[in-house]
């Protein structure tokens, strides 16, 4: 089989590997789509603290079922796909609780293991969802990310017809938004740097939009003066913290903050005094469970979370060096990267 491998800082091989065979309770996925993450783009760039080559990273995909092991009876071959990339112990006390995204030594599949920019990937069997026929491959290979926002409007606690402001309007920003509403959350401000970005928000179900450029950002501050606060601030940025920082400065006392976006290793918050004398709620959110997998597929079957222009670009999975070196410098309409393999029809 084919594989693209990350070699070193901003390249890429494609190797000819033997191609898998399923052990005890594994399927061999054919892959037909995997998403590029921001991980990945990070680990590209070098600056991911886990990611780090040699590695085929990808843990957002679907694909169909090329062969299964002994022990498997719930899948047959042919069938469609996707995969939830979390490899866990199912020893440890959080995996015996169901939260198992965060056991003591969880590990992902295409970040601590190989993963799915290749033409097979052979993954446990109880990993494995089910596509509806009307969830197509990109779709399915979008269904990683879904949960994630799935799984953060769960940790929100959400009461009902809250008011909420998101930073970020990436991709997990915009099924973020998708998935609170569907939780019944009331109006929503998106903040992102983007006008593209803002517009794609509205036209997902956003109630507002701020440039985060501009001076609104700072008017939001004054918002609680005038008695118009946040029930909760949702920070799907991440990074050095800025949004964070910002979430904080503008919280009203009582409120709840969610940190979804992934922050950088030894990031600081310039507000923690905050959090006691407002008695603030900060909320962290990681990954998902299997049960946020499921009803994300749900949600998407039904249409109440939509994937339209966030997986704004398709690159065959053979041209990842190419899809990076856009990603390096894109339009204004990329949203996310998606690699297609027609590799394996069946
Ligand atoms: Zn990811
Ligand atoms: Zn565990």
């Amino acid at each position: 089989m084919r594989a693209v491998r990350l070699s070193g800082e901003k390249a890429f091989v494609l190797e000819t590997l033997p191609d898998p065979t399923p052990r005890p309770n594994e399927i061999v996925v054919a892959v037909k789509a995997c998403g590029v993450c921001g991980s990945d783009i990070h680990a590209y760039y070098g600056e991911h603290p886990l990611m780090k080559p040699p590695l085929v990273m990808g843990h957002e995909f679907s694909g169909l079922v090329h062969s299964v092991g002994d022990g498997v009876s719930e899948f047959a071959v042919g069938e469609r796909v996707t995969v939830e990339p979390l490899l866990v112990c199912n020893e440890c006390d959080r995996c015996k609780s169901g939260r198992y995204n965060a056991c003591e030594s969880l590990r992902v599949m295409g970040c601590h293991a190989d993963g799915a920019y290749a033409d097979f990937l052979a993954v446990p069997a109880e990993k494995v969802l089910r596509l509806p026929d009307s969830v197509s491959f990109e779709d399915g290979a979008l269904i990683e990310p879904a949960a994630v926002a799935h799984h953060a409007a769960r940790r929100a606690n959400l009461k009902g017809g809250e008011s909420i402001l998101l930073f970020g309007a990436g991709p997990i920003g915009l099924f973020t938004l998708q998935m609170l509403k569907a939780y019944g959350a009331g109006a929503i401000t998106c903040v992102d740097l983007s006008r593209y970005r803002l517009q794609l928000a509205l036209s997902l179900g956003a109630d507002g939009v701020v440039d985060a450029r501009e001076s609104e950002l700072a008017c939001l501050k004054h918002r609680r003066a005038e008695g118009k606060e946040f029930d909760l601030i949702v920070d799907c940025v991440g990074g050095k913290g800025k949004a964070l920082d910002a979430a904080l400065d503008i919280a009203a006392k009582g409120s709840r903050i969610l940190a979804v976006g992934i922050l950088e290793q030894g990031v600081c918050m310039q507000y923690l005094t905050w959090i006691a004398e407002h008695e603030l709620e900060l909320i962290g959110s990681f990954t998902y469970v299997r049960e946020d997998f499921e009803r994300t597929i749900q949600l998407l079957e039904k249409g109440s979370v939509r994937t339209q222009g966030i997986g704004s670009h398709r690159f065959k999975m053979e041209d990842a060096a190419k899809a990076f070196r856009f990603i390096e410098s894109p339009d204004e309409r990329f949203v996310k990267a998606i690699l297609v393999n027609d590799a394996y029809t069946g």
